[in-house]
């Protein structure tokens, strides 16, 4: 409750999630945008990704929802969940999407992109924090730019400790693999970074899908 208190009034609060610590900041404030910049070390034009508890609180932060967003929230996992036996869906889950974004969305949070990266963590003291907070949260992993993923609260305190308000302690996290990344805003969906959701598992939610040329290298 205190940490939600502190987003409220935009400040920065380090909580768990199913894939590592985050660095949280309210979405749509964009001088608490800038503090997580400014704690991690963090190029401005890298784009934060909004999380949010629930999946209505994606209608305010969107232009639309396109064909393929829609399936790919819907989707359910193709195996048995092993480490996130809390969820059997996509969303909540490790997989963030891309979407034409509404006004609501701070260019200070999208690094100047007309399109916002939205997930729903599966984590259910995550998705109480930003249920609190009543707002999207940004938050990229809690270490300063060039350190690892922290999976536990102590890295998170070695690491950031002096520059954020609050670590909320959750124990150690499920899998330290950050979230799959698709672009839904096109023809064809396209993958922009590899995590958790693996390619087969989204081809058979949506049939073809890209990959970001930009991730396979020379
Ligand atoms: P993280 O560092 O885990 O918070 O992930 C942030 C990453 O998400 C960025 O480095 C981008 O690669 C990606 N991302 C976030 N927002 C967008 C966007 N609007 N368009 C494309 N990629 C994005
Ligand atoms: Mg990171």
């Amino acid at each position: 409750i205190e940490a939600a208190a502190i987003l409220k009034k935009g400040g920065l609060v380090a909580f768990p999630t199913e894939t590592v610590y985050g660095l949280g900041a309210d979405a749509l404030n964009e001088e608490a945008a800038r503090k997580i910049y400014a704690a991690k070390g963090r190029p401005s034009d890298n784009p934060l990704i909004a999380h949010i508890a629930k999946k209505e609180d994606i209608e305010p932060l969107v232009r639309e929802i396109p064909e393929a967003g829609k399936k790919l929230m819907d989707a359910f996992w193709p195996v048995p969940p092993t480490a996130y036996e809390l969820t059997r869906r996509f969303w909540p889950g490790p997989l963030t999407l891309i979407f034409p974004k509404s006004g609501r969305v701070p260019e200070g949070t999208t690094g100047g992109l007309d399109t916002v990266a939205v997930r729903m963590p599966s984590d259910p003291v995550a998705r109480r924090l930003i249920e609190l907070a009543g707002t999207p949260v940004a938050a990229p992993s809690a270490n300063t730019s060039g350190r690892p993923s922290p999976t536990t609260a102590e890295h998170v305190r070695q690491d950031m400790d002096g520059r954020i308000e609050m670590i909320v302690d959750g124990g150690p996290v499920g899998i330290g693999v950050e979230s799959t990344i698709v672009d839904v805003t096109g023809e064809i969906p396209m993958v922009l970074r590899p995590g958790a959701i693996t390619m087969e598992m989204l081809k058979k939610c949506v049939g073809a899908v890209e990959i970001d040329p930009a991730i396979l290298g020379p």
